[in-house]
């Protein structure tokens, strides 16, 4: 077959079902609050819904004209927390119920410093059309893009449920489900409003998008403001493994892929971040390893490789890599100059680790669970 005929019928050259029904008001800026002829300054009524430390029930800091207008233009509604579980490592996962009965996955974690700070992984679509042999997500398939609404709304349900309340004690990781690059246009649009000075206003430097690769969605990104840190999941270190563990490298290859993120106009002091998913017997050899440094050249000064163990789950056989593999890995990536971390894969025992979120579709038997 003509491959380009192929690649034409690939789910992520098409546009993902997007979600009907009213707007959220949680995915309006202050101005378009304020084209749109709001009763008050839009800045005003922005600040009162974004910012958690604001937060009253039923906003009585808000004018009742106000709150008026907002209920008959708009959703008001933030997404439900339909299951809570709670993890012995102190994080938490939450299942997330939107308003047509679709669920997602928000999983947050506290990294006790000085400070009580939180890593949030946050969800982009219901489902995911890119189809990573080793992830449970892909098995789902796209079901639809999350609106710029929903996407702000599940940071605000986790930080109204489990805290904290400052922007900076926030990091947000786009990690959740879906490739949040098959739905940029939302995804950028929930950046904006979380960065913007009159709401939450977390700083771009602690907002990490991770793509699968999609490269023309990466080339998009790199253009715009505000623009948040990139991870890229690599996962393999030969064209022919990263096409059977990632058909998106079939449309856009390894040696494309690199000469996009050597293309991405860096910030001063911005790193970017390569995943790489230690599958056992597949990808963790130290000639994987070598390769791997190989292909960042230039990009082992100064930038990350974040090495993650294969979490198991029952939706693939692939199993997770010996420790002295990943040892091995870790030493010849080293000594070959990268800067190295393996992740400590969070919230395991309740299937909330990276590749686990894989609850879907509309439950009618949800149920409150250990928090
Ligand atoms: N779709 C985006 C972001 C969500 S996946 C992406 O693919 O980058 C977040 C991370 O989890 C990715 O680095 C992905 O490679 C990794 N991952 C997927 N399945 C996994 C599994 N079963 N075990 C460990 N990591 C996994
Ligand atoms: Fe989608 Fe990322 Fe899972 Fe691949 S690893 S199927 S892109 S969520």
């Amino acid at each position: 077959m003509d491959p380009m005929v192929e690649l034409d019928t690939q789910p992520w050259d098409r546009p993902a079902p997007e979600r009907a029904g009213r707007l959220s008001m949680y995915g309006v800026l202050p101005e378009e609050f304020t084209a749109m002829g709001a009763p008050g300054r839009g800045e005003h009524i922005f600040g009162m819904i974004q910012r958690p430390w604001e937060y009253r029930e039923g906003f009585p800091r808000l004018s009742r004209e106000i709150r008026e207008w907002l209920a008959a233009n708009f959703d008001t509604a933030l997404p439900e927390v339909a299951e809570c579980h709670a993890s012995e490592d102190g994080s938490t996962k939450l299942m997330l119920r939107l308003g047509d009965g679709e669920c997602i996955e928000a999983v947050h974690m506290p990294r006790v410093v000085r400070n009580p700070r939180v890593t949030l992984c946050v969800s982009s679509q219901v489902g995911c059309a890119m189809g990573c042999a080793f992830c449970a997500t892909g098995t789902l398939g796209i079901r639809r893009n999350l609106t710029a609404g929903e996407i702000v709304g599940q940071v605000l349900t986790a930080l109204r449920k489990l805290g904290p309340e400052r922007p900076h004690a926030i990091t947000l990781v786009f990690m959740g489900m879906g490739e949040p690059l098959h739905n940029l246009e939302q995804v950028h649009r929930a950046i904006r409003i979380l960065n913007h000075t009159k709401g939450l206003n977390i700083s771009t430097r602690r907002i990490t998008v991770s793509t699968s690769g999609l490269v023309p969605g990466i080339e998009r990104l790199a253009y715009l403001e505000p623009r948040p840190w990139l991870a890229v999941s690599l996962n393999a270190t030969t064209d022919e493994a990263r096409s059977a563990l990632m058909p998106v490298n079939r449309a856009w290859n390894m040696a494309r892929l690199r000469q996009a993120l050597g293309a991405w106009p860096l910030g001063d002091r911005e790193k970017l971040t390569i995943e790489y998913v230690l599958v056992g017997g597949e990808n963790d050899t130290p000639e994987d390893a070598d390769r791997l440094a190989d292909w960042m050249g230039e990009l082992r000064r100064g930038h990350n490789v974040n090495l993650i163990r294969m979490n198991e789950h029952e939706a693939a056989s692939f199993k997770e890599p010996a420790e002295a593999q990943v040892d091995a890995f870790v030493a010849r990536l080293k000594a070959r100059g990268c800067f190295v971390t393996v992740r400590k894969s969070r919230g395991r025992d309740v299937q909330g680790a990276c590749g686990q979120l894989v609850k879907n579709g509309k439950d009618s038997e949800l149920r409150s669970a250990n928090c």
